[in-house]
């Protein structure tokens, strides 16, 4: 038998009309650096959405299936192209705008981008680009910067706002098939070609309800949320189109990322919930302890992306009265995979178990840990194996490009449908995950594993360490061993033993780091992680100056 319901596609457009009409009055602020933020209501976002959609179609002749590139930060031009092209049933394709030069032109000509909507501040960085982009048609500036550098490209040049105003404010929305794609993004791959997730207007939907909920961000027309997380990285983890789905306002950062300008605008603006990855909290932690101001509007700080060391969260909260929940999540998945929200019934340091975990999956995300040869492991919260996850804002594929076909490599995907994580890490009996490593940074050392995560976590918990990042090294008796190498803080001169010792009261002896380096920083990646595959190899290429423990 079938349901009796009706069958109604959940699409971006839906979230564009509801949130201009039902929440017309929230707010999009977006940060200028200098005297007022911009203000737009979600209303006048809506209207300029559709003005957006029908400049596109009827200027440039973007069509339904077409790609939109998008190379801009958070604000709110780049908002309404979230909203525009794929309720228009376009592609918008969110560019990293810290991905090396020519892995970016790989990923514009890989996706046929065939306009790209640039913010004018961005400009030095296409404009030298743009010769090797085959398929760009159209550039759209938004906002200050200096056009000369585009004279002489082949693409046409557009202003953004000349090209929105006077436009109608009715779009004669097409019914899309809530399987197409909405949205593109690729990954940040440490090796080899980025690869392509297309998030469907079904799983972009279903995803932000997951975020909207209690489990998950528990946003509401109450909120106002600052997506420090960047709207190229997996959508800024989904929380701007929840935001206009529940009539949360947005604080929009812009370029401003730095520690100051955002202690100076949680104060100004007041945003009541964030998410941004760890590196960004630490920046945060440090300016606040040195300059303390008034963030006491924020409610809760989300943090995911990397393992966030729980000495991190206990900062924010003992000396700022900021909540951290820590978040587990990936390109491929959206990226929600699970939050850590403790059960009920705990006492505060009873919760801390549950908080420091990457916390618990939303019915939407299946999971299950293998071993190496394919055999389930048990879910009793000590055995580890490789996270697999499958459910319906998953990717089952990567894109295979404007010429090619969806494709499933065998280390990403299981024949069964499931999505192999290439995290590795122990599931309680009552679903909580607690992640060890990714598999390629597992240190094996004579058989048994050492968790990186663990030892950085413990040595960030040093009052004297700003970072650390711990890598495996290659040994002749052992296979692996650790290597810790250690940022100190300024004016910290302690050394190595003193270190040693303080890890030695807190994890077995056997997994105690002889290897030690001191860096000036840990490397990140184009989303702001530590790059341990650049560590690795300036330990092969003999750059460290490694100091060997007895
Ligand atoms: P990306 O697709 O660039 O967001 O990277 C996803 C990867 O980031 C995951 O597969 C994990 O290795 C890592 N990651 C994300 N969140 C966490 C977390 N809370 N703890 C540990 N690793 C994380």
């Amino acid at each position: 038998m079938f349901s009796t319901m009706q069958d109604v596609p959940l699409t971006v457009t839906r979230i564009l009309v509801h949130g201009a009409l039902a929440h017309g009055k929230a707010q999009v602020v977006t940060w200028t650096g200098d005297g007022e933020p911009q203000r737009r209501t979600f209303h006048e976002v809506g209207l300029r959405s559709i003005q957006l959609a029908n400049a596109l179609h009827d200027e440039l002749g973007v069509e339904e299936g077409q790609v939109v590139g998008s190379l801009m930060w958070n604000n709110c031009e780049h908002l309404e192209a979230y909203l525009a092209v794929p309720s228009m049933g376009a592609v918008l394709h969110t560019l990293n705008l810290r991905l090396p030069a020519a892995q970016l032109t790989w990923v514009v000509n890989h996706a046929a981008d065939r306009v790209i909507i640039v913010n004018g501040s961005l400009l030095p960085l296409l404009a030298p680009l743009l010769p090797g982009l085959k398929s760009v048609e159209h550039v759209v500036v938004a906002g200050p910067g200096d056009r000369s550098v585009l004279d002489g490209c082949r693409a046409t040049v557009h202003d953004y706002e000349e090209l929105i105003e006077g436009r109608p404010v009715r779009y004669p929305w097409p019914v899309i098939d809530e399987r197409r794609a909405a949205a593109l993004c690729y990954t940040s791959g440490t090796t080899g070609d980025p690869k392509g997730v297309a998030y469907s207007h079904r799983s972009i939907y279903l995803h932000s309800m997951q975020i909207n909920s209690v489990e998950g961000f528990g946003m509401s027309g109450k909120e106002m949320v600052l997506p420090v997380v960047p709207m190229f990285h997996a959508n800024a983890w989904g929380t701007t189109h929840s935001a206009f789905m529940t009539g949360a306002s947005i604080l929009m950062p812009d370029r401003f990322l730095q520690p100051g300008p955002l202690a100076d605008m949680i104060e100004t603006v007041r945003p009541t919930v964030s998410a941004a990855v760890p590196t960004i909290w630490q920046g945060l932690l440090a300016e606040l302890d040195a300059r303390p101001r008034d963030v006491s509007s924020l409610r809760e700080v989300y943090i995911g992306g990397a393992a966030c060391p729980p000495s991190l969260m206990k900062a924010f909260e003992e000396r700022h009265g900021i909540r951290v929940v820590h978040a587990w999540g990936m390109t491929e998945l959206s990226p929600l995979g699970s939050v850590a929200h403790p059960p009920a019934g705990l006492t505060a340091e009873e919760e801390w178990r549950y908080r420091e975990s990457q916390g618990l999956f939303p019915a939407s995300v299946e999971y299950r840990l293998t071993s190496a040869d394919g055999e389930l492991v048990p879910l009793d919260g000590t055995s580890v194996g490789e996270l697999e996850v499958r459910g319906p804002w998953i990717a089952g594929a990567y894109f295979g490009g404007a010429e090619g076909e969806p494709f499933r490599p065998e280390d990403k995907f299981t024949p069964d449908g499931w999505l192999k994580t290439g995290d590795v890490g122990a599931i309680t009996e009552d679903g909580f995950l607690t992640l060890t490593d990714r598999a390629k940074d597992v240190i094996k050392s004579g058989g048994e594993w050492i968790s990186s995560v663990e030892l950085e976590n413990h040595l960030m918990a040093h009052p004297d360490v700003a970072e650390a990042a711990v890598v495996a090294v290659p040994d002749e008796k052992w296979g692996e061993r650790p290597l810790a190498t250690v940022v100190l803080k300024d004016g910290s001169g302690i050394g190595y033993e003193a270190l040693r010792a303080f890890l030695s009261e807190r994890v077995a002896h056997w997994q105690l780091p002889e290897r030690w380096a001191l860096i000036e920083e840990v490397p990140k990646t184009s989303v702001g992680k530590f790059d341990k595959k650049v560590i690795r190899r300036r330990y092969a290429d003999g750059e460290l100056e490694v100091t060997q423990l007895a």
